[in-house]
């Protein structure tokens, strides 16, 4: 992997200088700008800038909902230390040392429709307000990829695991273990030391974000959150810019169009490169799992199509293959398991159903051998093996 020194923000010296500063003339962080630009006297051409600075009507670009609360409070402390007109030129500050002050501003709070969002808590804070009624602030996406985010720094793998939304099925199923030593022991990961959320994008239904994190000034992390029955859930990380999560099936299908050509060193090579991004993409080890079986090495090609199966349990294709290889070894029972589960998602599955029919064959159970059978060439009648199967079948059943 190669890494390029990033820029670091030229005023604080130790975040990441995400946005060029027309006013200073260089690279600086999001919350420099936040405090730079809360003053309203930054240049109209920067997209940054502060379009409307009204208490509560804070209209300005930010690159995450984190930059954008942090932007409120600071436009809040601004506030408080300045005359207000609609306190006749008082300073809300100030006012605070009478308590008809205090109803003043409280009334006037009062009287807005406030998003959820606004951190109405720390005007109520800073001002005293007592009798300010404040919600509590839903917890965002943003909140649950930080959380997640500290307990990779921490090492907290279990709690790390809870964040995924395959740890209903992994608990289940006993495979905790088999992602944590996955994250665990990635290069990253293990060297976390400092991490910045840089940005966040939701997407128009805003049922899935990504948040992007700088770790260490050095590398770049993003995480791909979805919301499951209305809680947010880690769906997989990226070593890479969140731009890298749309690129993921591009990836996936050079490397499927160099397997398709037998070109097997170039799709190493690839499939090298890509599983150090997509980290926790069950498409690359499925992959994998096809480039072993390419190469006739079926001990790697059993692991790696183990590993697409846990890391999405609903992916058919690298269950079946896993199946198979179970089904090869003689592994009756465990193939068996797996094809009848495979039949669970996809009932109709052609070559589960065939191969899960000759097991029970073997096994003298004929009539479900025969319905299966059925089943199968029913939908695929050019399924040569399965119409020979089936007349084996039908021999023995005589
Ligand atoms: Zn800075």
């Amino acid at each position: 992997m190669k890494i390029f020194k990033k820029k670091k923000c030229k005023i604080c010296k130790t975040k990441i200088g995400t946005r060029f500063c027309m006013r200073k003339g260089y690279n600086i962080c999001w919350e420099d700008c936040n405090i730079l630009r809360v003053d309203e006297k930054c240049p109209h051409e920067c997209e940054y800038h502060l379009q409307s600075s009204e208490i509560m009507q804070l209209k300005a670009k930010s690159d995450s909902q984190m930059e954008y609360i942090d932007l409120l409070k600071k436009q809040m402390a601004f506030w408080i230390n300045k005359p207000q007109k609609i306190f006749n030129d008082q300073i809300p500050i100030t006012m605070t040392e009478s308590s008809e002050g205090k109803k003043k501003i409280e009334e006037f709070l009062n009287q807005y429709k406030i998003n959820p969002i606004v951190p109405l808590y720390y005007l109520k804070e800073r001002l005293s307000l007592d009798d300010l009624k404040v919600y509590s602030t839903p917890e965002t996406y943003e909140d649950i990829a930080l959380e997640f985010m500290q307990h990779l720094y921490t090492n907290e793998w279990g709690k790390v695991t809870s964040f995924m939304s395959n740890n209903e099925y992994w608990k289940s199923h006993d495979l905790k273990d088999n992602f944590i030593t996955r994250i665990a022991a990635n290069k990253v990961i293990k060297k976390i030391n400092s991490f910045d959320l840089i940005s966040s994008a939701l997407t128009k239904e805003r049922d899935q974000a990504l948040v992007y994190f700088d770790i260490n000034c050095k590398y770049d992390l993003t995480i791909d959150l979805q919301l499951i029955n209305n809680s947010w859930k880690v769906k997989s990380i990226i070593i890479g810019k969140p731009e890298l999560y749309n690129s993921e099936s591009e990836a996936i299908q050079q490397v499927a169009i160099l397997l398709s050509k037998n070109e097997t060193t170039k799709a190493n090579e690839l499939l090298t490169k890509y599983s150090n991004i997509y980290i926790s993409s069950s498409d690359f080890e499925y992959y994998w799992g096809l480039y072993y079986t390419f190469i006739k090495n079926q001990k790697k090609a059993e692991h790696h199509f183990l590993q697409a199966m846990i890391l999405d349990p609903a992916f058919v294709e690298a269950k079946y293959n896993y199946a198979f290889i179970q089904h090869s070894n003689k592994e009756l029972e465990t193939a068996k398991k797996l094809y009848n589960e495979i039949l669970e998602e996809a009932p109709n599955e052609p070559k589960t159903l065939n191969n899960l029919a000759s097991i029970l064959i073997d096994e003298k159970n004929y009539e479900k051998a025969e319905k299966l059978l059925k089943n199968c060439i029913k939908n695929n009648p050019e399924f040569e093996i399965a119409k020979q199967n089936l007349e084996r079948l039908e021999k023995l059943m005589k």
